[in-house]
Parts: structure tokens; sequence; C-alpha cells
């Protein structure tokens, strides 16, 4: 039998408690369970530990993907307008820009198909959570930019190589 206020064991059919001296009644086949234990249960069961490290796995590489192939693109074109005057003395530095240019609209359709991947196998996850949302800011930006710039070239290339000339 165990102490019913310390939960120390004691010999059967003991009267009171030489640890804590409370006195024992009826409590024979009862096993003690601290309440600090009880606690530690209950927040196991109510707060099972979420293994979120999938979901961010999965998501920070959707961000290298989408952000590493513009931001790498960028700066090849950087270094090309610094270094080169021309495009014709670009040579082979101009295949490059253009495998990169290809690649990087590449890895950021597959940094979108990863945040879906990551949304549906993980909906608690907040991490997807917000870089769906800066994808879909991003996106919008992206239509606004597109739209302001179709509009004031008013759609047609030609127009808006005059408009660019008249301004430059
Ligand atoms: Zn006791």
């Amino acid at each position: 039998m165990y102490c019913s206020n310390c939960g120390k064991e004691l010999l059967e059919g003991a009267k009171f408690c030489p640890y804590c001296s409370s006195i024992q009644e009826n409590n024979q086949n009862q096993v003690f369970i601290p309440q600090s234990e009880i606690n530690d249960k209950q927040e196991v069961i109510t707060e099972p530990p979420v293994d979120n490290h999938s979901a961010n796995l999965l998501c920070t590489i959707s961000l290298i993907l989408y952000f590493g192939g513009p931001i790498t693109t960028f700066m090849l074109y950087l270094v090309m307008a610094v270094g080169y005057s021309t495009t014709e003395s670009l040579g082979i530095f101009g295949n490059v820009l253009s495998l990169m240019t290809l690649l990087s609209s590449m890895s950021g359709l597959a940094a979108y198909v990863l945040m879906i991947i990551a949304r549906v196998k993980y909906p608690k996850s907040k991490y997807a959570k917000v870089v769906m949302w800066i994808y879909i800011v991003l996106f919008i930006l992206g239509i606004i930019a597109f739209a302001a710039l179709a509009i004031y070239c008013g759609w047609y290339i030609g127009n808006c190589l005059d408009k660019l000339g008249q301004m430059g």
C-alpha cells in the first residue's frame, strides 16, 4: 500500500505514514498516483507532440526554389550589365542567362507545387500558411504590375517601344 498523502510505500495495514504522519484510512488496494504525474498524462493527451519537421522542410525548399532562381538570374544580369556593354559581346554568357531564366521559372512552378503539397499534407502548419500567403500576395502584385504595364503600353509592343523611345 501507499500513503494517501505523500505516496511513499508503506507496510500493509499501516495506520499512519512514517514519512508525513498522515493517518491512513481504507486505502489498502489503492495505488497512489501523484498529482504531478496525472497532470503530465493529461498534457500528453490534450496536446500531442506535433511533428512539423517535414512541413518546415517542404516550405523551406519551396522558398529557396521560389526566390533562389530569380535572385541568381538577377545577379547574373547585374554582372552582365556591369561587365558587358552590348548583347553581341555576351557570347556563351547569354546562353547561360537564357538557361537561368528558364530554370528559375521552372523552379518557381516547383515552389508552388511544394507549397500546395505542404498545405494539403500539413494543414495545421503555420509556416505553410505564411508561405502560401507570400505567394498569393506576390502573384497578385505580379498581375497588377503586368496589367499596369500592359495598359500603359496600350497592349501593343510597338506602341510600348515607341513610348519608351520617347521617354528615353
Ligand atoms: Zn505519507
